[in-house]
């Protein structure tokens, strides 16, 4: 086995070990949902299936194609303090968003660090983030996906949380990881479909199609979700992680909400497909995802940031281009900004 191979091995193993099922870790309680077993939390609308077997054979003998050491931004963004005439959404990078609406400045699991991973280890980030955290307007509100590192970043919380207090909305369980790192944060928790105000605003916590893990112990223990936010420049959709599976979970957003503004879908770490198809969109999902949720704009995220899976940066580009190419859907609908890019949508 390549000293590459092995570690990333033992990395994955500590990083993703609920795979064993040893249950030890209670983030939650409460009554028995279609989503909650009393103890663990599961996806209702498609199975996604504990395939341990499989992704230890794929971290013995992945072989990824090459991603670059280091890639310089080209331009940072510098937004506003705030931003009224519609929606302004800067792509910072991987799940990372600034949203500036209604007057209100929204981070989208906000990743600043250098490492998606604890303890300093983890995949290293291969481009700097497309907004400085110097540069950040005053945040005030932020919305956590899910408790995988490259979306629950400890460090970032921590100054969030000490330069601007920001109201955090998480969906149920995580607050407790949240609290463990951040004691004084203000974290929300809901459900998917609960929903509440955030001055001018209304979040809605919603489905998506994924798991959770933070350490052994804690597989699925905590929930994952999308989120809807109405505001008055129309509704915004940030998709967290998610796959598409029969799209059925796209459906259930459709249900609820008949008109999708703009739309935050993530398009890569889907490399070896069979791997990740249930729990990560590929572009062609994310077309799908598009149509199925009735979006009238798209940004893709989650690429070109952190290798965390086997396709190279120049697939994902060239991947989603034939996606869209494709499809039925204007590429001035739907964007892959670069890093530092921001899009103003009225
Ligand atoms: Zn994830
Ligand atoms: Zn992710």
């Amino acid at each position: 086995m390549k000293i590459t191979a092995f570690v990333f091995l033992f990395l994955s193993i500590i990083l993703t070990a609920g795979y064993w099922h040893l249950d030890s870790v209670t983030y939650y309680q409460g009554e028995k949902t279609d989503h909650f077993d009393g103890g663990t939390f599961f996806n209702p609308y498609d199975k996604v299936k504990n395939r341990f077997s499989k992704f230890l054979k794929w971290c013995l003998n992945r072989n990824p194609a090459p991603w670059p050491e280091h890639i310089e931004v080209e331009s940072h963004d510098v937004p506003p303090p705030a931003f009224d005439g519609g929606i302004r959404a800067s792509y910072v990078g991987h799940a990372t968003v600034l949203l500036q609406v209604n007057g209100i400045n929204i981070l989208t699991d906000p990743m600043w660090s250098n490492r998606a991973g604890p303890f300093g280890i983890g995949p290293k980030r291969v481009i700097d983030p497309g907004v400085k955290f110097e540069d950040l307007p005053k945040i005030d509100l932020v919305l956590i996906s899910h408790n995988h590192y490259d979306h629950m970043d400890r460090d970032t919380i921590k100054k969030l949380v000490a330069r601007d207090n920001p109201k955090f909305i998480t969906p149920l369980g995580n607050d407790a990881i949240i609290k463990s790192f951040a004691s004084n944060a203000n974290v929300e928790v809901l459900d998917w479909f609960k929903s509440i105000e955030f001055d001018s605003l209304v979040i809605n916590v919603m489905p998506a199609l994924h798991w959770s893990s933070r350490f052994m112990l804690d597989r699925n223990k905590a929930l994952w979700s999308s989120f809807v936010v109405e505001t008055s420049a129309g509704n915004i959709y940030f998709a967290g992680d998610s796959g598409y599976g029969s799209g059925a979970v796209y459906e259930a957003i459709r249900d609820k909400f008949v008109d999708i503004k703009l739309a935050l879908i993530p398009v890569g770490t889907y490399e070896p497909r069979d791997l990740m198809m249930m729990v990560h969109n590929n572009p062609d999902d994310a077309m799908r995802a598009f149509r199925a949720i009735n979006a009238e704009y798209g940004l893709a995220i989650h690429h070109g940031v952190f290798q965390l899976s086997d396709e190279s940066i120049e697939q994902q580009h060239s991947d989603f281009t034939k996606a869209l190419e494709e499809s039925d859907i204007s590429p001035q609908n739907f964007k892959m900004l670069k890093v530092g890019e921001p899009w103003i949508i009225e």
